[in-house]
């Protein structure tokens, strides 16, 4: 029988855990990371979110690691985390059903201005600015076709958005028109009337977001940054705001978070930003997810979303 021992936000959030794993995964037994009675042995699976600093050693007599994100960029940069520990991403339906309606909303919204709307609903003031211009007249692309992207990118041609994305090795994708690799990077930003950020954080695309890079998006593009903070050079962001190059910009990640008091991302009148929520699944579809691939791992199989600590992602 496996056994989970959950570290994942800490030992206040077990009580929840705890109470969605016997709904979910009646026949796994989860213990606390932080009960005095709790010893890891090899045979142990592992939850977690951000350990702290004195878990890596003990991490690394884990059978396998189940993170709760999907980003797992702080794990891995980490100089004690142990890579030859398998490691496994957050995924399921939901987490990409949640990151889908967010990534809908946030194209809408820069579609027809509302964040004009909600200054100027602040500020007590009826101005007519509405915008006759449909779905179906943007190209929406997004950078990273994996779990997430691919999921976001069928369900924005759905809802009648013109849907590309790039990624590094081809794939074929309904209804999104796929790019691949470096060399097609320009020709993918050159038709992007709306970007969207689902990158992974890796040494290959942390400072990806400059300038220099938004100028070759038509001018007036809009950007939704779903991926993480450290892909954007925020000077460079706003910079593309102020001049125009940028018609807005939706913010779930931003670096550092939380978004210090100062930053002048939080008043600027292009710039929408969300406190990192775009998609987290509730307890109960996690613990669901997470007992799946414990299954998976337990039967010698390998889950989709297992972590290739070369790759980053
Ligand atoms: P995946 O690993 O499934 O997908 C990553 C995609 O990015 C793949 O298509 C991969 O290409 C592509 N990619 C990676 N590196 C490059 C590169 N250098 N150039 C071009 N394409 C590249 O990740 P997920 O979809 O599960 O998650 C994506 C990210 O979303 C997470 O890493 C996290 O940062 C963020 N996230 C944010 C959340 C939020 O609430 N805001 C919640 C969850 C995740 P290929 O397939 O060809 O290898």
């Amino acid at each position: 029988m496996a056994r989970l021992i959950i570290s994942a936000d800490g030992p206040e959030k077990f009580a929840v855990w705890k109470e969605a794993f016997a709904k979910a995964a009646p026949d796994l037994t989860v213990c606390s990371w932080y009960a005095p009675e709790t010893h890891l042995l090899p045979s142990d699976y592992v939850l977690v979110w951000k350990p702290e600093a004195d878990h890596y050693a003990a991490l690394a007599q884990a059978k396998a690691i189940l993170c709760t994100g999907a980003g797992v960029d702080h794990l891995l940069q980490h100089p004690h985390f142990p890579v030859h520990v398998p490691l496994v991403r957050m995924g399921g339906e939901q987490t990409a059903h949640l990151m889908a309606d967010y990534v809908t909303w946030a194209a809408i919204g820069l579609l027809r201005d509302a964040r004009t709307w909600a200054i100027q609903q602040n500020q007590h003031q009826w101005v007519y600015n509405g915008i006759a211009r449909t779905s179906a007249e943007i190209r929406i692309g997004v950078m990273g076709l994996g779990h997430l992207g691919a999921h976001v990118a069928t369900h924005l041609a759905r809802v009648g958005f013109q849907v590309a994305g790039w990624k590094r090795s081809a794939a074929s994708v309904p209804n999104v028109q796929v790019y691949v690799g470096q060399e097609a990077l320009p020709e993918f930003l050159a038709t992007t009337d709306i970007l969207v950020n689902l990158l992974p954080s890796t040494p290959q695309t942390r400072g990806l977001v400059t300038y220099d890079f938004l100028k070759n998006l038509p001018r007036g593009a809009g950007f939704i940054n779903v991926g993480r903070g450290e892909h954007v050079v925020q000077a460079d962001l706003v910079q593309a705001l102020d001049t125009g190059l940028l018609c807005g910009a939706v913010l779930d990640v931003v670096t550092p978070e939380p978004l210090p008091e100062q930053s002048p991302l939080w008043g600027h009148p292009r710039v929408t930003v969300t406190p990192h929520v775009a998609s987290e699944a509730s307890a109960y579809k996690q613990a669901e997810y997470v007992a799946q691939a414990i299954g998976q791992l337990e039967r010698g199989e390998t889950p989709a979303l297992l972590c290739n600590p070369h790759t980053g992602y």
